[in-house]
């Protein structure tokens, strides 16, 4: 039997190998300073820019609880947080010194994770916290499996969320499921544990570039009790506020850093060839 591949593979000193030095040192408390902190409530969501430069960080403020997570580019939003891609170019459930990548045509991390409390990293099942392998929950298919009408699944937190910033449902988009304990079952199905989120636990980023971030604290709480099937319950019981935290680092803790650029691919798509080469590996002019 062939052995499996990790096929998106970097060279060295690719932008998918941080400079973990720089990183552990932005993640470093001493000398920051705390620009704006706020709950979240349950069952609701929220958005807030954050600078390039700064950090944030999603905190579990009275148990556990998963929240879903967008991000765009706040100069553009058409720039946004692409799960996906970055699920290839990492892995399926992020950690420290990993990032959070942007959608073409832009492709360049917007956050970059500086601390992970939970750590969890891959259980007996396969599992592994801080999902990229699903996305948010939403009322269509709330509807599909349940047949009601509910207003507060993570898309429409989301939603509500984001139009103070004159977005809308058309720009929220695939999510962070942070706090999330996901995996696939031998037979390739998608499954949740129960978040592995304490009180005091966090997930830490590095805004690479200016952000608008929204989170949703999922009405699903802490994801222990199943909202659909046949053992569907009310998982109201667990669902729990969440903080967040915007810190400024010490200065001296930026050195070395520089925002990074969106892709120098030139765009060109082969658009203007009459018929392009399939064997054409050079992206050279013919
Ligand atoms: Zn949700």
């Amino acid at each position: 039997m062939t052995q499996p591949r990790v096929i998106y593979e970097a060279k060295p000193g690719s932008p998918l190998e941080v400079d973990r030095r720089l990183y552990e040192r932005l993640a470093e408390p001493t000398g920051r300073r705390l620009v704006e902190r706020f709950v979240v409530p349950r069952r609701t969501g929220h958005a807030w820019p954050v600078r390039a430069g700064h950090v944030f960080r999603i905190v579990a403020v009275e148990g556990p609880q998963v929240a879903d997570l967008n991000v765009w580019s706040l100069a553009n939003p058409r720039e946004r947080f692409w799960a996906s891609r970055t699920r290839q170019l990492h892995r399926a459930h992020l950690t420290t010194f990993d990032r959070l990548w942007s959608c073409l045509p832009y492709l360049r991390p917007m956050l970059t994770i500086t601390a992970d409390s939970i750590g969890y990293g891959r259980d007996e099942h396969g599992g592994g916290c801080h999902d990229l392998l699903g996305t948010r929950c939403d009322p269509y298919v709330h509807k599909l499996l349940n047949g009601e009408e509910f207003d507060l699944c993570c898309h429409s937190n989301l939603v509500r969320a984001v139009a103070p910033y004159h977005l809308t449902e058309l720009d929220v988009h695939d999510v962070l499921n942070v706090f999330q304990v996901t995996g696939l079952t031998p037979d390739g199905r998608y499954f949740v544990k129960p978040s592995a989120a304490r009180t005091g636990d966090f997930l830490e980023f590095f805004a690479e570039i200016d952000v608008l971030c929204a989170i949703s604290v999922c009405p699903h709480g802490d994801l222990s009790v199943p909202v659909w099937g046949p053992h569907a319950g009310d998982p109201l019981a667990t669902c729990r506020p969440l903080a967040v935290e915007i810190w400024e680092p010490a200065a001296a803790h930026l050195a070395g850093w520089a925002p990074p650029s969106p892709s120098d691919y030139s765009g060109g798509h082969g658009l203007g060839l009459r018929e392009p080469r399939q064997d054409d590996r050079s992206g050279g002019e013919r």
